[in-house]
């Protein structure tokens, strides 16, 4: 008989932009027995998880559910899914993700068109509208928590802009739902992506989106002209521009999602599972406090470094409250920092990419990760792993810092 070594991850203090750790009652959810994905029962629970999404993208939307599959198979089915080949689009970049909302809307056949920031900042929303009116697109694609460089875009202007020239918004939220707040009608955004492994504190595997009837419209006229249903009122010359992914089509994803449940594929039964109690965790702790125990911890987190004596990267005025970038000491190996963070302290963080790898380390501050023991556990890990790496610090000065912010309450 062959023997394998039983399975025995680590326990990890895991403070990356995601994966973070997961809540103990989203890993017991998972543990129940699977359900037949038509059984009554199993598409109750799907129902309610559609309304405690809608509750945390804040939207009356109809659709509101999970794409099967990461954050990124959320964001390619809305864009292959509503990009047709030939639309014009017009992509707003200030970091790594807004590349990928570029390459994805280039494999969708658009006539894309980007902005680009410089990294460290997001754009002033008269940018993007100055754009909108020069390019005149169809969507406008962007992202509202930059994990790359730790930023936040602001969107009502970008949304309401969009709104008044017919132009669709369509939105990667996958590191913000959650964590900080997401107006998905008060901001008028048409489509929104949001993420499981980041502040939902629920593995990946899951894409929660929404989309409004504008959104949907794209999507089923698409449909039709598949199906040649379009008969007469198609031009002559027509291109057909079906959608060109079965698993992400989003007009058939709807209908395993409505009543009609019409099969497309298997549910993921054992990640709604882990979806609903992620949201469930979400809705009774209420968005709202939520929102401050993020802002708290992440106030508690910069004091520590600072009074460690390191600089923070990015303009302050836009920083993103779920990630915090810290600028890499002259003559240290970030890398070297890392592994002893994990090795000697079981903590993980991220370093980055692109023109800032080796430049930054990035702190993630995100739902169940988010909390003291973990800011406290890190800021004495930091100072011992720094001062091993021969930088000159005031000792105690980093836990001392966060542990005022605490006394000093919960206001954010
Ligand atoms: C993490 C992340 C993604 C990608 O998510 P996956 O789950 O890895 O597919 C997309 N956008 C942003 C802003 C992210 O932070």
């Amino acid at each position: 008989m062959r023997r394998f070594a039983d399975l025995s991850p680590s326990p990890r203090t895991i403070l990356t932009p995601g994966p973070v750790e997961v809540d103990p009652r989203v890993l017991r959810a998972m543990s129940h027995s699977i359900l037949g994905q038509f059984d009554p029962e199993f598409t109750s629970l799907m129902n309610e998880t559609m309304q405690m999404l809608r509750e945390t993208f804040v939207t009356a939307n109809v659709w509101a559910y999970p794409v099967d599959g990461t954050s990124r198979s959320g964001i390619e089915a809305v864009l292959v899914s509503l990009i047709s080949p030939g639309d014009r689009v017009l992509v707003p970049i200030y970091g790594r993700f807004g590349h990928l909302l570029h390459e994805i809307a280039d494999r969708c056949g658009a006539e894309v068109a980007t902005i680009e920031k410089e990294w460290g900042y997001v754009f002033d929303p008269e940018e993007v509208i100055a754009a909108i009116d020069d390019f005149r697109p169809a969507f406008v694609v962007m992202v509202h928590g930059e994990t790359s460089t730790g930023r936040a875009q602001p969107l009502a202007d970008i949304g309401r802009a969009c709104r008044e020239r017919g132009v669709l918004l369509i939105v990667d939220a996958v590191a913000t739902i959650g964590g900080v707040p997401v107006e998905t009608d008060g901001w008028m955004l048409d489509a929104v992506v949001g993420g499981t492994q980041k502040c939902l504190s629920i593995p990946a595997g899951m894409a929660p989106i929404t989309y409004n009837a504008a959104a949907e419209r794209k999507a089923l006229a698409r449909k039709r002209i598949e199906k040649g249903l379009l008969g007469a009122a198609a031009e002559p010359g027509d291109v057909l521009r079906p959608i060109r992914s079965n698993y992400l089509d989003l007009s058939q994803l709807q209908d395993y999602w409505s009543p009609l449940r019409l099969n497309h594929h298997t549910e993921m039964t054992s990640m709604l599972y882990a979806l609903r109690e992620g949201l469930r965790l979400v809705l009774e702790e209420g968005l709202e406090a939520r929102f401050v125990r993020h802002r708290l911890h992440e106030r508690a987190l910069m004091a520590g470094l600072e009074a460690m004596g390191m600089r923070l990267y990015g303009d302050p005025s836009c920083k993103l409250t779920v990630v915090t970038c810290v600028l890499i000491p002259d003559g240290v190996d970030g890398e070297s920092v890392r592994s002893m963070l994990l090795e000697a302290f079981g903590i993980e963080i991220a370093s980055s990419f692109g023109p800032l790898r080796g430049r930054i380390w990035r702190i993630g501050t995100m739902g169940y990760s988010c909390n003291r023991k973990n800011v406290l556990h890190l800021l004495g890990a930091f100072e011992a792993t720094l001062v091993r790496h021969g930088v000159t610090l005031p000792a105690g000065e980093a836990v001392q810092a966060a542990l005022t912010v605490y006394e000093s309450g919960e206001q954010p």
